[in-house]
């Protein structure tokens, strides 16, 4: 292990030297069943041959020229992105927090363009939206945030799931100007909202001209069972943010815009240097095209409601399992205690797993996943927890 690498992560003490599908291979040659795709990134599994064959060919005959420059991977990406998602305009970043950051100035300009000059973004408690600093602002957690002080200003924190709280908001603060949220919290423990809780909050933006910013980041790209989580609920946000999935692995993010809020930013209001580069961009391309060809967000919502069974059936007589939640391939266990030992047995068992919000085990597993991978996630997990808590 080298020294000289900045203590950010406690990594576990596996190396991973090549990928096929949904398994891995370590340096030692042992195989493990791949349960959370490098957290909601490799959606279509390692080394995807359209993918690689992208990168290849694009590594081959331009990687990069600069915004300065019209970009037509850019281009093809963006037009295909709005197609799929029902939006209008396209920010291209490199990361989830760069994708939000572009969501929250444009809605601060969003609001100074209406004479606002103190714009607010609500927030929930329990949010995950990065680690810049605007982002972990916004995110709903101490323990993202201490030590970080002074944070940055313009958010009100409000429940997850409770519109009573949102409408509350709105009769009190006329600074608001938009809401983020995320429409499943990935990071808190897929904790997903009642039914109808989008529309809901799309009415109150519409009532209130505020933007409805929806961070799609984990639940996008098919993960949940839909192309995008909001279409579960037919909400179009004004603002939808993208990253993880969107490059199977190839570092991008995305801001996307609808009506209003596709006419904000303007020539020189933001920027990025490596933001929607030829190589990010075609792969981002390749990606989605090979979703949208293979029904992935399809795959997505019935090995989702496979594992969920699989799952409940065989965890039913264990008194720790407090239960299983889902929407599509975002699957949880929730724990009636601490499991973060759970990682390192599944590990030693040859099955990649997260533990996330101190007792909930999470699994985002690629959607190409078969029957069989999928019933073999469920066995070793099962087994897995069983053993734990026996
Ligand atoms: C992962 C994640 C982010 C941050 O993405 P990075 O690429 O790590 O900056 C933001 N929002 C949500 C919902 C995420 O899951």
């Amino acid at each position: 292990m080298s020294d000289h690498i900045i203590k950010a992560y406690q990594s576990l003490p596996v190396t991973f030297s090549h990928g096929d599908g949904c398994y891995l291979w370590d340096t030692d040659g042992k195989r493990y069943l791949d349960a959370l795709s490098g957290i909601s990134v490799t959606s279509l599994g390692h080394n995807y041959p359209a993918v690689t064959a992208a990168i290849q060919q694009q590594a081959a005959t331009l990687l990069h020229t600069s915004n300065l420059y019209s970009i037509s991977w850019q281009q093809k990406l963006a037009d295909l992105l709005c197609q799929t998602a029902n939006m209008d305009r396209v920010f291209f970043a490199n990361s989830g927090a760069e994708a939000n950051e572009a969501a929250i100035k444009l809605a601060r300009l969003y609001g100074h363009q209406q004479e606002i000059s103190n714009p607010q973004i609500v927030v929930m408690e329990h949010a995950f939206h990065g680690r810049t600093m605007a982002t972990l602002s916004a995110t709903g957690s101490r323990k993202v945030q201490a030590g970080f002080e002074p944070l940055v200003g313009g958010f009100v924190r409000a429940p997850f799931n409770d519109i009573a709280s949102i409408e509350a908001i709105a009769e009190n603060n006329r600074d608001v100007v938009a809401i983020l949220v995320e429409p499943v919290q990935g990071e808190a423990g897929i904790i997903i909202p009642d039914s109808g809780y989008l529309s809901e909050l799309r009415r109150i933006c519409d009532q209130n001209g505020w933007l409805l910013m929806l961070d799609e980041i984990q639940s996008g790209m098919g993960r949940s069972g839909k192309m995008f989580a909001c279409q579960h609920e037919t909400v179009i946000p004004d603002v939808m943010t993208l990253a993880k999935a969107l490059g199977n692995g190839v570092p991008i993010g995305a801001c996307l815009t609808s009506g209003k809020a596709a006419e904000v930013i303007q020539p020189g209001n933001h920027g990025s240097t490596f933001g929607g580069n030829p190589l990010a961009c075609r792969a981002g391309y390749t990606v989605l095209e090979s979703m949208l060809e293979n029904n992935i967000a399809d795959n997505a919502a019935q090995r989702g409601q496979q594992l969920a069974e699989a799952l409940r059936k065989g965890l039913a007589n264990n008194p720790d399992v407090d239960e299983v939640r889902h929407l599509g391939l975002l699957l949880a266990v929730q724990m009636k205690l601490p499991c973060q030992a759970l990682v390192a047995m599944a590990l030693e068992q040859g099955l990649l797993i997260n533990v996330t919000a101190g007792s909930v085990v999470r699994l985002l597993p690629p959607l190409v996943l078969s029957e069989d991978e999928t019933a073999e996630i469920a066995r070793i997990l099962i087994s897995c927890i069983n053993q734990f808590t026996g």
